[in-house]
């Protein structure tokens, strides 16, 4: 990155006056304490920092950002390190400093009758799960990363993951926001309303926006009724033309009762079952894909069980799927669920993986993969497609294992060009490069050309306005 001529590097006095803000026990000076904080899980993305910092409290965030801002030194906020396009990671010239949330982790309201909670954004997702549940509600936002991904994290990037059908992204499960500005202000937006209608919406400025507009520090999040019901299927299917038609067949059917629709090629399911531990071959006959979907109630009732039964037997004899089966134990449906949730993690074990995140809408979804894959076998033959994800909102996972084999960097020396031919096939589908991942760092570069000039253009004035001196992530999202 040629960085912004406003921004310079820390000062020795600035670092000392940054160190003092959270306190010497809360800020790592030393590159090796550092290195958690500078790679992420994948190993894609290394970089440096003069500095990481813990801050305990928003006054401690907007103290750092103030100093930052009258400095001109650039920050990187951070939440779980989860990210999957090098958003949350520092660039190589050591100017930067990272700001870690992991500190804020209060849960500082829970509200039965307004259903919300409001929690600081370094909470851990999977806490702000469990922390719903013993107040007897669902907070539905689910992701494999929900162990280390933090509530700051899945709001500034937007996350999805498995619920979306039903809830929403994390922009629909967030009523207000605490944000730290970049001057250091504190926007306090922290409001548990539906209605609110004074103007333009700044909460959803901030969701997706990548750490470049502000630091979110804490959020009011809604809470649903807890899934008392839950009744998991898969089904084989052997011509992937006929999904689209099947999962019509299904929504129209269950509404609301339907919570996720996951498709899974079987070259996926064949690296879980070799490489993963708890797993299982779902169907007595291998299929080439298979459909993973699940219905959930509030209320007791065998109402979910009886419309997976009629649907099977409906999609069955509509030649839409070949074979289906219902879990029949709590193990089974987690079983089921390990075949998806470890499908991108277990291709590691098969060498290099070029990745995409792009959505379409649902119905060209077998169109976009069966052009993606002819055009993978031109540019790397024998490469591997292992398209997976959320085909009920039509976002597919679009990865592609090296063939086996072939050198691994060989391999991924492939990725921009293969990205962007992809993304050529998804942009004329009406699709989107980036379905819930983000745009970071890996992804900057390639937004002009798929973003219209006109929204392109406001949100660089969005950017400017927000953050007139650059500091705030510089180099990522724009
Ligand atoms: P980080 O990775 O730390 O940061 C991500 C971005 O947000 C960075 O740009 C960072 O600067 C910014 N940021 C972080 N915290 C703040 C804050 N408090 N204020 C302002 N900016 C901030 N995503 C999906 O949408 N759906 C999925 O199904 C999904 N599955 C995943 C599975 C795995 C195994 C992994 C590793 C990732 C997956 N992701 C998924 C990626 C997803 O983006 C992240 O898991 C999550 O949203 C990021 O949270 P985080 O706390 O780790 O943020």
């Amino acid at each position: 990155m040629s960085e912004s001529p406003k921004l310079r590097p820390p000062s020795r006095d600035t670092i000392a006056a940054l160190v003092r803000i959270v306190g010497e026990e809360h800020a790592i000076t030393d590159e090796a304490d550092m290195a958690p904080y500078l790679t992420e899980w994948r190993d894609r993305y290394r970089g440096k920092a003069a500095l990481v910092l813990k801050p305990g409290s928003t006054e401690e965030v907007a103290a750092i950002l103030a100093c930052a801002n009258a400095a001109r030194i650039a920050i990187v906020p951070q939440g779980g390190n989860t990210g999957l396009v090098g958003g949350q990671i520092p660039f190589e010239s050591g100017h930067e400093v990272v700001v870690s949330l992991e500190r804020m982790t209060h849960v500082r309201d829970i509200d039965l009758a307004s259903n919300t909670m409001t929690v600081e954004a370094g909470l851990v997702l999977a806490v702000a799960q469990q922390v719903a549940d013993s107040a007897g509600r669902l907070f539905p936002l689910s992701l494999a990363s929900e162990g280390s991904a933090q509530i700051g994290g899945v709001l500034a990037t937007n996350a999805g993951g498995m619920a979306v059908l039903a809830y929403g992204s994390a922009r629909d499960l967030a009523l207000g926001l605490e944000v730290v500005m970049a001057d250091g202000r504190v926007w306090h937006g922290l409001r548990s309303l539906r209605k609110d209608n004074t103007g333009y919406d700044l909460k959803d400025l901030f969701i997706g926006s990548e750490g470049t507009l502000g630091i979110i520090t804490a959020a009011v999040l809604r809470l649903f009724p807890k899934s008392v019901e839950r009744v998991t299927c898969i089904a084989g299917i052997k011509e992937l033309e006929r999904a689209p038609a099947f999962f019509a067949r299904v929504y129209e059917r269950a509404g609301p009762m339907l919570t996720a629709f996951e498709i899974l090629p079987r070259l996926g399911v064949e690296f879980v079952l070799k490489h993963g531990s708890r797993t299982r071959d779902p169907l007595s006959t291998p299929y080439p894909w298979y459909l993973l979907f699940e219905f959930s109630s509030p209320r007791e009732s065998d109402e979910p069980r009886t419309i997976a039964e009629g649907l099977l037997g409906e999609g069955i004899e509509a030649d839409e799927i070949a074979d289906a089966a219902i879990a029949g134990s709590l193990t089974q449906t987690q079983e089921l669920w390990r075949l998806r949730e470890l499908m991108s993690e277990m291709q590691k074990h098969e060498g290099g993986s070029i990745k995409h995140d792009v959505s379409v809408p649902v119905a060209r979804v077998p169109e976009f993969i069966v052009r993606a894959n002819q055009l993978v076998e031109l540019m790397i033959p024998g490469a591997r497609p292992v398209p997976f994800g959320h085909l009920g909102d039509g976002n597919i996972h679009y990865n592609v294992s090296q063939p086996p084999g072939m050198d691994k960097a060989v391999f991924l020396a492939n990725w921009e060009a293969l990205n962007a031919a992809v993304h050529e096939i998804v942009l004329d589908l009406g699709g989107s490069i980036s379905a819930e991942h983000g745009i970071g760092r890996m992804k900057r570069d390639l937004l002009p050309h798929a973003k219209d000039a006109v929204a392109l253009e406001l949100m660089h004035k969005i950017k400017a306005s927000f953050d007139p001196n650059g500091i705030l992530n510089p180099g990522k999202l724009l």
